[in-house]
């Protein structure tokens, strides 16, 4: 009866806002492909519903086409026609959802940041499930991810296995306790819930704002399984400090919570077979690492004078939960110290983009600095490549990513022990922990003393001692960082999750 946790063969649908490389704002669009990856090769069906954004990079889809049916919604009281377009990212099959509702809800330029937000992917969400029923699907897992698809666990429960959509169990990953979604409670009724029912303490209400509704509170409510991406930051968001609201709510559900540590997709990011970079290169041949540290300088007009000079990377979203302060203390750290800085990032928060921007015009043409503020996949990969540390101040970070890439290509990071972070750097000099886990810098105090010490430790190292500092490189580039052990995590929540549900079933 109860199916063994490693046994193949579970039909797992995940419905996102984003799925690396086609729609991709942050570390959800990389976790739903390399998590989806990981369980297809584990011999799972796995398939994704994504909205169909007009921004999306097409060129990563395969074989992309429309079906010759129309799924129809119900949304604001009305029943509302969506094309449905299939094709491959990365060998996963993928629904595209293009709704044909006159506020074209998907064609806007961006992912987020619109002002109906809420209403656009709780009309994703509800059109998603409409699309598995309509399409007859028995799947076992319905994987939803963030606000924008946490309105998929109350619509499952309360409107759709009563319609027959009833085979699966439902499991929700919060990337992020950060964003909510809230909303005042009359925007639910949109979707097909019932606002009035919903709105309860016990369920979608918001904690401090009762007359506002939570998406991320409903979905750990009515979900089977709740996960997010790191065992410290699950133990951080019970707690008053951390759950930004929730920790009452994760902690009255605390069975069904557990953090996995995410992994990352170390085919897509693999410096032996990487086309983005100059030269490919591996732990066992490293001198690629210095051509490419070479290339960049050159491409980005930074003094090659000394080949050693320490290379500090960067790659961010440049929003206060990354340590923005203590990022832009960093570079002038860095300067002097005597390395180089390059740091590539983003903000959706237009002060700190002018204060970012202030800085790039300040250091234009100088030699050792520079600050490409936007987004660039390909320039993300050649800076991994090329830098010698790789800096990660957070202030908080559910798993963060950036430290494994960093790691894979060679690069040592400086973090703050939060999160994932301190789920997957050790100190260096941290006697604590056995020698073999031990692969880079962490400090603690979130100030610009915690950091400079980090900081000299690591030059201090580099700069004195290149034998030590070439085996830590070898070291940290052949870690696992693959998503291997996390999907057998995820593969056993599941299969545990949906034997419970058909053992209830049978003793009825
Ligand atoms: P978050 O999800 O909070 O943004 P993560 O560390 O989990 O942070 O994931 C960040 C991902 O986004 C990484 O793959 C990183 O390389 C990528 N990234 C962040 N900023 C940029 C940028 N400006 N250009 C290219 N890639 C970026």
């Amino acid at each position: 009866l109860i199916s063994s946790p490693t046994s193949p063969g579970l039909h797992i649908i995940h419905i996102a806002a984003e799925m690396a490389p086609v729609a991709k704002v942050g570390g959800l669009g990389d976790v739903v492909t390399g998590l989806g990856k990981a369980l297809q090769k584990r011999g799972h069906l796995v398939e994704v519903i994504l909205p169909k954004y007009d921004c999306m990079q097409y060129d990563h889809i395969r074989d992309l086409r429309v079906l010759d049916v129309m799924v129809e919604s119900y949304f604001d009281d009305r029943l509302f026609k969506n094309k449905v377009w299939v094709g491959s990212v990365e060998g996963l099959p993928v629904y595209f959802i293009e709704p044909l509702h006159p506020d074209k809800f998907f064609w806007r330029g961006q992912f987020y940041g619109e002002h109906d937000d809420f209403k656009r992917f709780s009309f994703f969400s509800r059109a998603a499930l409409e699309l598995l029923l309509q399409a007859g699907k028995k799947p076992d897992i319905i994987h939803c991810h963030d606000w924008q698809t946490a309105f998929v666990a109350p619509l499952y429960w309360d409107l759709y296995a009563p319609k027959g959509l009833d085979s699966a169990r439902i499991c929700f990953t919060c990337h992020n306790f950060e964003y909510q979604g809230t909303a005042s409670v009359s925007e639910l009724a949109s979707c097909g819930l019932d606002a009035y029912q919903l709105n309860r303490p016990d369920r979608m209400q918001d904690n401090s704002a009762h007359d506002r509704i939570n998406p991320v509170k409903g979905a750990i409510v009515f979900s089977n399984i709740v996960t997010t991406v790191s065992p410290t930051y699950a133990q951080e968001v019970r707690t008053a400090e951390g759950g930004r609201g929730l920790h009452l709510t994760l902690n009255s559900h605390s069975r069904k919570f557990i953090g996995v540590l995410n992994g990352i997709d170390t085919g897509a990011w693999n410096p032996s077979t990487d086309a983005f970079l100059k030269v490919q290169y591996s732990a066992n041949d490293i001198q690629g690492k210095t051509e490419n540290k070479e290339a960049i300088r050159r491409n980005l007009g930074l003094s090659s004078a000394a080949v050693r000079k320490p290379l500090v990377g960067c790659i961010t979203r440049l929003v206060p939960q990354k340590g923005v302060h203590l990022i832009r203390h960093a570079i002038y750290r860095t300067l002097e110290l005597g390395g180089q800085f390059i740091l590539l990032g983003s903000s959706p928060v237009p002060h700190i983009q002018r204060e970012f921007e202030g800085i790039a015009n300040h250091f234009e043409n100088h030699d050792h600095i520079r600050l490409i503020l936007k987004y660039d996949e390909s320039l993300s990969h050649s800076i991994y490549a090329a830098s010698d540390i790789f800096i990660i101040p957070s202030i908080f970070e559910p798993c963060g990513l950036t430290q494994m890439i960093a790691m894979r290509y060679g690069a040592v990071p400086i973090v703050r022990k939060t999160g994932g972070l301190h789920d997957s750097v050790f100190d260096v000099d941290d006697d604590a922990i056995p020698l073999p886990f031990r692969n880079g810098f962490t400090f603690l105090n979130a100030d610009e003393q915690g950091l400079n010490g980090v900081m000299e430790r690591a030059f201090n190292l580099y700069m004195k001692n290149p034998g030590r500092w070439q085996e830590l490189v070898q070291k940290v580039m052949s870690m696992d960082f693959s998503w291997d052990a996390s999907a057998a995590q995820y593969e056993e929540l599941y299969s545990n999750s949906v034997a419970r549900a058909r053992a209830t079933k049978e003793q009825r």
